[in-house]
Formats: C-alpha cells, structure tokens, sequence
C-alpha cells in the first residue's frame, strides 16, 4: 500500500512506524489528524512473528554449511515439484522467486 494522502482528513502521510508486542512494524502517519496505515506486506510480518499466521511459513535451518528450508506440501502438489526436482531462485524487487524445472529424475 503506497497512499499519499489520508484517506481520513486528507493531509499529508509520511512514513512512521509503530512497536506492538515489541515488533516495530513500518507504517505511514498522517501528518494532520496522526491516524497511522500499516501495509499490507507488513501486516503479513506481524501476523507471521506473532504466530497467528502459520500457513506456508518456513524456518530456515542449518545443514552442513548451507541453508535448507521444507516445501509445504500443498504448494509441492500445486507445483508438481517432487523429489529431485531442481528449483531455481531468482532474487526479485518484492523478494524471491522460486521455480521448478523440470528434473530428468521425474518419471512423467
Ligand atoms: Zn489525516
């Protein structure tokens, strides 16, 4: 969400931030009336830090000297990604994107 005016009294908002729980989360304040908008991206952080969001959320783990995460099981389906499939990772604006290709390990 990129807003530029408050939907409220229509002032002006710049970017603010507000601590709940002990998360500080990025926010825009309207500079007229102070009411505050949390994006939706961060609405998503605080929801997954605070454990109310738990669908599709991974903890990273150490193996070897790398890194390993788990695939959830739904999106694997989805995906037709099975084992030996090879996933490419392709860092994007909005974070990163992951995908299958097609493994000579696949049967179909
Ligand atoms: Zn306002």
């Amino acid at each position: 969400m990129m807003i530029k005016k408050c939907i409220e009294c229509d002032g002006e908002v710049k970017k603010s931030s507000i601590v709940n729980k002990g998360i500080v989360l990025e926010a825009w304040e309207c500079q007229k009336c102070g009411e505050k908008y949390i994006p939706s991206r961060e609405m998503s952080r605080y929801e997954i830090l605070t454990g109310r969001r738990k669908t599709h959320v991974r903890k990273v783990g150490p193996i070897g000297a790398s890194l390993k995460i788990t695939i959830p099981k739904d999106i694997a389906e989805k995906f037709g990604i099975g084992e030996g499939e090879l996933l490419y990772f392709e860092p994007k604006k909005e974070g990163i994107m992951m995908t299958p290709i097609d493994s000579m390990n696949k049967k179909d």
